[in-house]
């Protein structure tokens, strides 16, 4: 199990309350996806459940089945929006994996080949820019 309990003053935690904003590319009943701030490719995005857990050690089985579909979608969608050659789906439990937002989600990354990632939460990225890229993520879900 996680090492510590949910604590709903997390950033994903006050997004899903509509507290800050978001680019956000897909919301269903049990999913919300967005662009992170500072992404380590152009289109990094990340697909987070509605239901509240702190990772993957304490998530519940019912809602990660209900999260993976999401990830695929965006996934595919990402890779045909940013004409990527591959995407690298991320997702880290506790500080010593290197996370820093403590509620459940996936990072889907576009990738391109012999291209290194830039670093993790390294360099926070403009609005126009992240508002363009979800556009375009938006844009291929929609065909
Ligand atoms: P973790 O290390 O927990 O897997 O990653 C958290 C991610 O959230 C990082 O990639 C970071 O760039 C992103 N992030 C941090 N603060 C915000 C925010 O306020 N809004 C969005 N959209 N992403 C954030």
């Amino acid at each position: 199990m996680s090492d510590q309990a949910y604590d709903s003053n997390n950033i994903f935690g006050k997004i899903l309350r509509g507290e800050i904003p978001c680019h956000r590319v897909y919301e269903d009943a049990d999913t919300l996806a967005f662009m992170d701030v500072m992404p380590q490719s152009p289109g990094h995005l990340l697909v987070i459940p509605k239901v509240p857990s702190r990772n993957i050690l304490d998530a519940d089985p019912a809602v990660l089945s209900k999260v993976i579909p999401v990830v695929q979608k965006l996934a595919r969608a990402a890779k045909d929006a940013f004409e990527a050659d591959g995407i690298t789906v991320i997702q880290f439990n506790e500080p010593a994996s290197g996370q820093t937002v403590y509620h459940l989600h996936f990072h889907v990354i576009p990738r391109y080949e012999g291209q290194a990632l830039k670093p993790h939460s390294g360099q926070m990225e403009n609005n126009e820019v992240l508002a363009a890229n979800a556009e375009k993520i938006i844009g291929e879900l929609g065909n």
